[in-house]
């Protein structure tokens, strides 16, 4: 079979990676997170004490973040040097700290070469931000996942909780308004969704609906290609 590649792109919590993940088990592709690599390069800024409202300094320290991708037992990890930081990288703080640094042209032009270079030889399906308007302008078939704000804001609450992460709804309401804000409003290729971009909206879909409703796009476009 002909390799695929797979773009998912959307605001904050409308899905994405959960359903990308699935439809990518279920196509036999790989599932990159490209979110969790923007987190691993604001975990690494915070840590090394550099203000995130600091470009030109966030911009001089991305060559040196020690940040890898591997795929155990198809799980992604993601790494700053030996250390696993994929848990590390879900607290709400880094949230806004991968906001920040995705604002940053340095930053995204190493992420960006990472993840073309990772989709380069393997089926794919790649969630994020840009991933339909610039890092795989020919994908096989391009998603843009969205649901409103008040969905997302339930539905975060609700996944935090299940990793005994308490937060208040209306906190987590104003810090995805927020990033939707910095996401959409960037100079940088900011969050829009493609031209030949096949809208997908959940937010009165179940999980399973929405993994059906994208799962049938992609498996047309692969039969078509
Ligand atoms: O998807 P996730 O919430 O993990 O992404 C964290 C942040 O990383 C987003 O709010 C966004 O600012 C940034 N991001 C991006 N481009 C991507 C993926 C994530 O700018 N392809």
């Amino acid at each position: 079979m002909a390799l695929f590649s797979i773009a998912i792109d959307g605001p904050s919590g409308a899905g994405k990676s959960t359903i990308a993940k699935s439809v990518a088990e279920q196509l036999g592709g790989m599932y990159l997170d490209t979110g969790a690599m923007y987190r691993a390069v604001g975990l690494y800024m915070k840590r090394s004490g550099i203000s995130l409202e600091d470009a030109a300094a966030i911009a001089a320290h991305v060559d040196e973040t020690p940040l890898s991708v591997r795929h155990i037992d198809g799980v992604q990890h993601v790494f700053l040097g030996d250390e696993d930081v994929s848990e590390a990288i879900r607290q709400p703080d880094i949230s806004l700290a991968a906001s920040a640094v995705a604002t940053v042209p340095a930053v995204r032009a190493r992420l960006v070469a990472l993840q073309r270079e990772i989709g380069r030889t393997i089926s794919i399906v790649m969630d994020g931000r840009d991933i339909g308007t610039y890092v795989l302008p020919n994908a096989t078939v391009k998603i843009f996942l969205t649901a409103s704000a008040e969905t997302r804001a339930r539905r975060r609450v609700k996944q935090l909780a299940e990793k005994h992460i308490v937060e208040d709804y209306e906190k987590v309401l104003r810090e995805i308004e927020q990033r939707d804000y910095q996401d959409t409003h960037r100079a940088a290729t900011p969050l829009v969704q493609a031209a030949d971009a096949v809208l997908v909206d959940t937010s009165e879909r179940t999980l399973e609906q929405s993994i059906d409703d994208v799962l049938e796009i992609c498996r047309r476009a692969i039969a078509a290609q």
